[in-house]
């Protein structure tokens, strides 16, 4: 059978492996399984949006409310923003995809960071454009300036704080670099763990609002996060009218489902879950960076939910991984990424007892 040329250079997305695997291929009872590779919220759903989702299953047969006037609505007054900035996606991946489609072509170019979130390599493939990535896998505004004058890409991907690293990148310097980008270039801001940098130092805390000063710019977030709620597949993209109409052009009808749309609503106004989430993850993220010293493995400061560990020569990351998951506790190997490094998600204090425990364990 012969397809689009385009997916010959095509990687297939890997994501986190699910419990069910480990259940089944070693056997391990499904609450004795530690997840630790997706980046989820270890407390759960908000309550709030798992009252919401009890409320609104009785509805299951209607398809949702298609022009999500309430949870716009919600969205603007939390950001401040007009709703008809804002463009709701089963999850910020789909909108990733909806940028894509507007945006590239085979004639047309991206540019992100060497390090980075992989799916906008996926989409801009599909599309048949061409990938630029800068030297560094941190966000160096000199970098992104020198090929976008050079380059002039059509996407250009700003992930802040940026998966699989952790890492944060100045205010300041995204400013820059939307700055310096020329008006027919979009610049996307993927917010995904906006929230907890926010949490950690407002000098990374870049708003919806901010991003809609600019006319060339997106602003992506998401409620897979530090909302909970990865398995509703909810996200949304912040930007002026013009974009969002291009982009509402690429939207299937009931892109997202009746349960999700009440959960992502409920969500919205549930700051003390917000505030519960950052007290747990900060304690515990101190808790994997004396472990990380005290074995000796590098790490990236972590502006996210998760930890890079860049693991030493001795220690292989796939084996490490490898080994870990035998005994039930799931990571996400980055060796596909090109480091020998893991990326860990904190979880619980009692996850994150079970994760050292193996660590400890496996390097013996
Ligand atoms: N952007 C980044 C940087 C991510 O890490 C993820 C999830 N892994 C996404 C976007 C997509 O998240 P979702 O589709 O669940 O909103």
């Amino acid at each position: 059978m012969r397809f689009n040329p385009e997916l010959d250079a095509i990687k297939t997305y890997e994501a986190g492996k699910p419990i069910e695997l480990v259940v089944r291929e070693f056997g391990i009872a499904p609450e004795e399984v530690v997840k630790l590779a997706s980046n989820e919220n270890p407390l759960g759903p908000s309550p709030k949006a798992l009252e919401a989702i009890r409320t609104a299953a009785p509805q299951a047969h209607r398809y949702p409310d298609d022009s999500m006037f309430e949870l716009k609505g919600a969205l603007s007054r939390r950001f401040g923003v007009p709703e008809e900035s804002i463009i709701i996606g089963a999850g910020s991946d789909q909108i990733l995809e909806f940028v894509s489609r507007a945006k590239l072509h085979r004639e047309a170019s991206v540019l992100m960071s060497r390090i980075t979130f992989a799916m906008y390599e996926i989409y801009a493939r599909q599309q048949g454009a061409r990938v630029l990535r800068t030297p560094h896998w941190r966000h160096i505004p000199e970098e992104f300036v020198e090929l976008m004058e050079r380059e002039r890409p059509e996407v250009v991907y700003l992930c802040t704080p940026n998966n699989p690293t952790g890492d944060a990148t100045p205010k300041a310097d995204v400013f820059r670099i939307i700055e310096a980008a020329d008006p027919d270039t979009l610049v996307v801001v993927d917010g995904a763990y906006m929230e907890y940098a926010a949490a950690k130092d407002r000098s990374f805390a870049i708003s919806p609002s901010e991003i809609l000063a600019y006319p060339n710019a997106l602003y992506l977030g998401t409620f897979s996060k530090a909302y909970g709620l990865g398995g509703m597949r909810v996200g949304y993209g912040i930007a002026r009218p013009e974009i969002i109409r291009a982009l509402m052009k690429m939207r299937p009808p009931f892109n997202i489902t009746t349960l999700s749309l009440a959960a992502a609503t409920a969500a919205c106004g549930d700051d003390a879950f917000i505030e519960r989430t950052m007290e747990l993850h900060f304690n515990e993220l101190e808790r994997y960076e004396a472990f990380a010293r005290a074995k000796g493995f590098e790490t990236i400061e972590s502006f996210t939910n998760f930890i890079t560990w860049i693991l030493p020569e001795g220690i292989d990351s796939t084996r490490l991984s490898d080994a870990l998951l035998r005994r039930g506790v799931i990571v996400r190997n980055l060796a596909g990424y090109g480091l020998n490094a893991v990326r860990i998600t904190v979880g619980t204090p009692r996850e994150n007892d079970r994760l050292f425990a193996a660590v400890e364990e496996v390097l013996g």
